[in-house]
């Protein structure tokens, strides 16, 4: 009795009519086209139809005309006259059956360039041709502030389209992300992002450094930290160290100081209306990220928390460490307060510490990241704009514009 139950119609053996029109896009081509058709009572197997720069292409599956409508010869001839009318080209070729079937493992290939070369894409289309996989789609995402391109991909491992996807990305300088097929895509619905060089454009530890005139000192505690001598949290304390006796009217000034991501109000602003829940960690502290999540309307927050006693900054952290693994673990709380399963995630960070939450989200987003992390994580942006991971998701640019009415003005946070 349940209508889910329904089988697809099969045209395994009818014969079947592929109508292609191409020519001046104009009001009417399509109506015009199945009009023709309807002549014939023929029955719509498939449809695709697209405009470029001004040209459209339509093509359409059709069966082979009903019986007392007319013959096969009577239906081109028919279509060609049409067609010609329009001042269009019409190629019609007759076969048996619906497409071939698509193959098994489907995945989503997002190609950011900036731009995007004709190497760099014959490259991208041999790699996927290599890992066994079929082009089925080729849509254009976005035109602005990168080119963005989506080829949905049959026949393949995601995984494998992944690694040997990669390789051809750092080679031709684009960034590739391939993400499995299916609902759980369009279900994402928890972002987390790292904010030092991630949201935000600064280190938030140099801008205090900086009014408590110890950058050199600083500086040199992060590069100790990068050759390895110290681990995060004893890097952490020692250069928070540095600012004890700082007024903590500081603490304004940094915020002040604070400059977000090119395109950081954009992505936020976009995946709030389309329903997901955002949050960030920061191995930074407490003070900036609050004022952030307020300023952005952000679902969750945390940080590490500068101690002030009596107006002036102690040189401690107190509460709960965010480092490494702590940011991995936070990623999981907050999925779980939002009721998510870890695989309906994203992950968005540049730095060392970024990388469990990385590997533990279902996408995670090197962006802008050091080599080191790019190598350790499947998915890498390099291009400075922080909406472009909308295109990761499958937005298009027209969407995040159309949702904003075009009168925010799409490029506000390009400024
Ligand atoms: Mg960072």
């Amino acid at each position: 009795m349940s209508a889910d139950v329904a089988t697809p119609p099969s045209y395994a053996d009818t014969p079947t009519l592929l109508v292609k029109i191409f020519g001046k896009d104009r009001p009417g081509i399509t109506a015009g086209l199945f009009d023709t058709l309807a002549a014939f009572a023929v029955e719509v197997v498939d449809i695709e139809q697209l405009v470029t720069r001004g040209r459209i292409t339509l093509c359409a599956l059709v069966t082979a005309p009903s019986a007392g409508t007319g013959t096969e010869g009577e239906l081109r001839a028919t279509v060609h006259s049409w067609a010609e009318s329009m001042g269009m080209e019409a190629e019609i070729i007759s076969g048996t059956g619906d497409n071939r079937p698509r193959g098994t493992g489907r995945s989503h290939v997002t190609v950011l360039g900036h731009p995007l070369t004709s190497e760099s894409t014959a490259a991208i289309a041999a790699s996927i041709t290599s890992t066994g996989g079929n082009i089925d789609r080729i849509f254009r995402l976005a035109k602005y502030p990168v080119l963005a391109v989506e080829f949905d991909v049959s026949g393949a491992q995601t995984s494998l389209l992944r690694t040997s996807l990669a390789l051809e990305a750092k080679k031709y300088g684009i960034d590739v992300a391939v993400v499995a097929s299916g609902l759980q895509r369009r279900a994402q619905r928890l972002v987390v992002m790292d904010v030092d060089s991630t949201l935000i454009q600064d280190e938030v530890i140099e801008l205090f450094a900086a009014h408590a005139g110890c950058e050199t000192e600083v500086a040199e505690v992060t590069t100790r930290a990068m050759r390895g001598e110290l681990d995060f949290e004893q890097s952490l304390h020692a250069r928070v160290a540095l600012l004890a006796g700082l007024d903590a009217s500081v603490v304004d000034k940094v915020r002040e100081r604070v400059r977000l991501t090119p395109g950081a109000r954009t992505l936020v602003r976009t995946l709030k209306r389309l329903g997901y829940q955002v949050g960030v960690v920061s191995g930074g502290f407490t003070q900036v990220t609050d004022a952030l999540r307020e300023e952005l309307g952000l679902d969750f927050a945390a940080a590490n928390t500068l101690e002030i006693v009596d107006g002036r900054l102690t040189g401690r952290v107190t509460g709960e460490i965010v480092d490494r693994a702590g940011k991995a673990r936070l990623l999981r709380r907050f999925a779980a307060e939002a009721g998510l399963p870890l695989a309906q995630t994203v992950a968005i960070g540049d730095g060392a510490n970024d990388l469990d939450m990385l590997n533990a989200a279902g996408l995670g987003v090197a962006f802008n990241a050091k080599p080191l992390v790019q190598e350790k994580v499947h998915t890498a942006v390099n291009v400075p704009f922080l909406d472009t991971v909308l295109y990761l998701l499958g937005v298009t640019r027209e969407e995040v514009e159309a949702a904003d009415g075009l009168v925010e003005g799409a490029g506000e946070d390009l400024a």
